[in-house]
């Protein structure tokens, strides 16, 4: 019996995956007014409304039909270079994952991580853990029969991984990153040596939120970000969100405070919105419309925040932008204003940590994620197990529960599996600016021009045209030529902190 025919079928699926696609854009925009807009009372109202329209998106994938059709298909469908076997690919994986989980298991988990982020925000406010055990227990709980539910996988970690970096394996990246932390630890001890005694030049505040606005927006402008595609908000959580290629909305929030936090911010999330606007136009209005995994899109992010937005080129381009947006801030040349956008310390919160620091903090929370998940290591124990860890990466120890192990809003939410993908997305940073250049050499002196254009050029051609057609790995191969590795990481930041730091 052959219910659909090939061509059929293809066309079938394509269809439902845009309608499918049309509803989770529609939750991300609840989402994002519920971030940006909405009224505080709504809330409530809000949460149904976008469980109303997930629900629906996830009906239309899982359908029995969608299941004949990929059987039409035939299992090569899901091979090659094509759009068509990408799609495929993307649409068996993610029907795979989501037939496998009944309705109550999703049902239950995610009350419980509405349940357990109202109190790990008590928890984290009174830095208790004990408060939160009980919670990380049933989540660990459910998060591990999660695991087995979706799929068979040669570690229960890999399934958890899978959710945001499909393709990557726990093995791999345990190996990725003990080749990082052997480079990494002893350049950190090396330089957090240094910076004890070097006076590093301090811009003199307040800086008004209106003027930080304009040097963000003029930082996105010369990045190369399209503001006729997309918009920046202010939100509690900075975050950015393609809800299409031409629409692309960036948040960020401001303190007067700081003179750098709002810019790298907006950097970061324009980053991000880059990516999503130079997807190629005819993979628009399918799932594949989209940042390919957490760590390349994490890789774009950082690219702008860190090679571009800390390097030493772009403060040719910004410093006299800031020196005239904030008068009052002491005059600092472009070099003493690099600088300060450098300053290296070992803090204990990891989304304040610095560009040479930020990976330890990653690899902390790699490492007691798979203990918990084996159960080698209790959820009791956890504190405990966190500040051996942080003593062994970082050489620190938290005071308090609230900068160690209550700080992440990941655990509460249950978001397992999700941090070594930034780690993965620095390296993957570092593999693709050394392959722009190469290819680009004249990146550099643009960028001193506040000229974003050859390197926004060379990423959309080599990352961001692709969308989600590959994974991490084949993706790299496709830009760089070979795997990824922490190698071109490592040797950037050991040249970029060690011209810095005198070592
Ligand atoms: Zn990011």
């Amino acid at each position: 019996m052959t219910a659909v025919g090939t061509a059929d079928a293809a066309a079938l699926l394509r269809a439902r995956l845009g309608e499918f696609q049309a509803l989770v854009k529609a939750a991300d925009l609840l989402e994002w007014d519920h971030e940006v807009m909405m009224p505080r009372a709504g809330g409530e109202a809000r949460a149904s409304q976008i469980a109303a329209v997930e629900k629906a998106a996830h009906s239309l994938l899982v359908a029995p039909e969608v299941g004949e059709w990929l059987e039409a298909l035939g299992p090569a469908a899901g091979e090659g270079d094509g759009d068509e076997a990408a799609l495929a690919r993307w649409a068996r994986r993610e029907r795979r994952r989501r037939v496998g989980q009944p309705a109550d298991f999703v049902g239950e988990l995610a009350r419980h991580v509405a349940r357990s982020q109202e109190v790990w925000v008590e928890a984290r406010r009174r830095s208790d853990f004990a408060l939160f055990r009980p919670a990380l227990e049933k989540m660990l709980e459910l998060k591990r029969r999660q695991a087995e539910l979706v799929g068979a996988f040669a570690d229960p970690y890999d399934a958890w991984l899978e959710g945001f970096e499909p393709g990557m394996t726990t093995a791999r990246v345990s190996e990725l990153f003990a080749e990082l932390k052997a480079g990494l630890v002893p350049l950190v001890r090396d330089v957090a040596g240094k910076a004890a005694s070097l006076r590093v030049p301090e811009p003199r505040g307040p800086f008004p939120v209106a003027r930080q606005r304009e040097l963000g927006l003029e930082a996105a402008r010369a990045m190369g970000f399209d503001f006729s595609r997309g918009r920046l908000d202010e939100s509690a959580h900075p975050f950015s969100s393609g809800i299409a290629p031409g629409d692309v909305r960036l948040t960020t929030r401001y303190r007067e405070d700081l003179p750098f936090s709002a810019l790298f911010g907006v950097m970061h999330e324009a980053g991000h919105g880059l990516y999503e606007q130079n997807v190629a136009p005819e993979l628009e209005g399918t799932p594949l419309a989209a940042g390919a995994t957490m760590a390349l899109h994490e890789s774009q992010s950082r690219l702008w925040e860190n090679q571009v937005g800390r390097g030493r080129e772009w403060w040719a381009f910004l410093a006299p932008r800031f020196r005239a947006l904030f008068p009052e801030s002491g005059g600092l040349s472009a070099g003493e204003l690099h600088r300060a956008a450098n300053r290296v310390e070992l803090s204990h919160i990891r989304v304040e940590a610095d560009e040479l620091t930020y990976s330890l903090h990653v690899m902390l929370r790699f490492d007691l994620e798979r203990a918990l998940l084996s159960g080698d290591l209790k959820a009791a124990d956890l504190p405990a197990a966190w500040a051996a860890k942080s003593q062994e990466l970082l050489g620190i120890v938290p005071p308090d529960d609230a900068r160690g192990v209550l700080q992440d809003t990941h655990w509460a939410s249950g978001l397992f599996g999700y941090f070594p993908t930034y780690a993965v997305g620095n390296m993957i940073s570092a593999q693709l600016w050394e392959a722009a250049l190469k290819a680009e050499p004249g990146i550099p002196e643009a960028l001193s021009r506040g000229d974003g254009a050859p390197l926004l050029g060379w990423l959309r051609e080599n990352v961001h045209r692709h969308g989600r057609k590959y994974g991490a790995e084949e993706l790299v191969r496709r830009a760089c030529g070979g795997p990824i590795s922490p190698k071109p990481y490592l040797d950037y930041l050991r040249a970029k902190f060690g011209a810095l730091y005198g070592l």
